[in-house]
């Protein structure tokens, strides 16, 4: 997730070099979003493999 060319309704610059207010506040709340996500996706792919590892030892027992 980028907001590196993300441009500013208000002061028409980058949002990322933080011009005006609206540029901080966007700035601001997409770090938060992508701090959310960097954290969300281990723990998503953690859960997954585990799901996908209780899955398989079913079926092995089941066929075993
Ligand atoms: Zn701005």
């Amino acid at each position: 997730m980028t907001y590196d060319r993300l441009v500013c309704a208000n002061c028409a610059a980058p949002v990322s070099e933080g011009r005006c207010p609206v540029c901080r506040a966007n700035r601001e709340r997409l770090q938060q979003e992508h701090n959310f996500f960097a954290g969300l996706n281990p723990m998503a792919l953690i859960a997954l493999l585990a799901v996908l590892i209780a899955a398989v030892a079913l079926l092995a027992h089941q066929t075993a």
